[in-house]
């Protein structure tokens, strides 16, 4: 096929100029079926929750903002109704302020990399610009870059905690990008990791400020990143504008019921308790990850996951590929040269990790 057939004359420009997201189950895909395979390289928790639906109202086309849902999350967040949007997944949450927000060909959005990378993915299938605000060597963000973009995008997009870091994004910091971008764009802070660090929550600051929209998610710490459920916090305002380009019915009637479910107090407990969980697996992993070889680990405890460096990467993670340990390559991002990132396992995939690393310092070493 050549690169001017018919289909190609027909897709949109820059629709052509794009490539589908390498998520991490797409650059394992096809390895899937095989059940010794451990996955470290996506963030999902490893412990599944049991739900049962009633399968007596799929008849009907399901509410687009179910009741139940909204009402749980928003006491859950300690929010109004009025000010909470469930969507599917946090990353559709990202595709609709991109849609309602950013002309095409036209506006900009700014990230602050090293970040997650669904923000410039979004922007870009949309045909909308993406600025990049680096931030700091200690992954802090750097206020005084990010405030010379005022006027020359529509919204920021900072993750707190960051996906790879692990760092939380001081309220100091925050308030300085929403009062900077007051009344000129809109300042998205994803805390799809915010379980892991929930002290470090900036919803209080929407009671103050109007541009101010928090992402979250129940893929991560509640465990259920195959149910596609997520959360916009903000303003009713922002929250009535964003309903304008939802579809129609976008959350199925079974992922509303097991939401519900987990959204509930047992639900919530359950979340709690795994929360501890991985939490003291990550300070283990990663205290015993520094005395290897030639690892270092990089950026902060705030996730659940681990991010560390060795000049040995790629060795690394072709062993432990090898040995169907599953980890995520991110030394391709800026400042993150040689860098890995392991996803807290439970704690026998955890251990069963650490005893593989060990075995490839000891070849190694050899
Ligand atoms: C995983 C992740 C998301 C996506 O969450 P979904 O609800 O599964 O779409 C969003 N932001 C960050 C930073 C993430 O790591």
């Amino acid at each position: 096929m050549n690169g001017h057939d018919w289909l190609s004359e027909l897709t949109v420009g820059h629709v052509n100029a794009l490539t589908p997201y390498e998520s991490a189950r797409r650059l394992f895909a096809g390895s899937g079926a095989d059940s010794k395979q451990v996955w470290l390289n996506a963030n999902e928790s490893p412990f599944a929750g049991e739900y049962e639906v009633d399968s007596s109202v799929f008849n009907r086309y399901p509410d687009c903002q179910p009741d139940t849902v909204i009402k749980s999350y928003a006491k859950y967040s300690g929010l109004e109704s009025s000010q909470t949007l469930v969507t599917r997944g946090a990353d559709e949450g990202i595709e609709l302020i991109i849609r309602a927000f950013c002309e095409a060909g036209r506006d900009s959005i700014l990230i602050c990399p090293p970040t997650y990378g669904m923000y410039a993915i979004s922007a870009q299938t949309f045909n909308v610009g993406v600025e990049r605000s680096l931030l700091n060597d200690d992954f802090t963000l750097n206020v005084r870059d990010i405030i010379q973009y005022v006027g020359k995008v529509k919204a920021v997009f900072i993750c707190s905690p960051n996906n790879p870091t692990g760092t939380s994004v001081s309220k100091e910091d925050i308030v300085s990008v929403l009062e900077a971008f007051k009344d000129q764009a809109l300042v998205v802070v994803d805390e799809a990791y915010i379980e892991f660090d929930i002290e470090q929550t900036r919803s209080d600051l929407l009671a103050q400020y109007d541009n101010l929209v928090i992402l979250r998610t129940l893929s991560k710490a509640f465990g259920l990143a195959g149910l596609r459920c997520g959360f916009t916090l903000a303003s009713p305002d922002i929250i009535q504008t964003l309903l304008k380009v939802i579809a129609p019915y976008p959350i199925p009637a079974p992922v509303a019921q097991i939401a519900s479910k987990a959204l509930a107090s047992d639900g919530i407990t359950k979340m709690q308790k795994d929360v501890l969980i991985l939490k003291n697996e990550l300070v283990t992993l990663r205290a015993e990850l520094s005395e290897l070889g030639d690892i270092q680990v990089v950026g902060d405890i705030n996730a659940n996951f681990v991010l560390f460096k060795t000049p040995r990467k790629s060795e690394l993670m072709a062993f432990l590929v090898e040995n169907k340990m599953l980890i995520r390559d991110q030394s391709k991002q800026i400042k993150l040269d040689n860098c890995l990132r392991i996803s807290i396992g439970s704690p026998e995939q955890n251990k069963q990790l650490l005893a593989l690393i060990k075995a490839f310092y000891a070849l190694g070493s050899k």
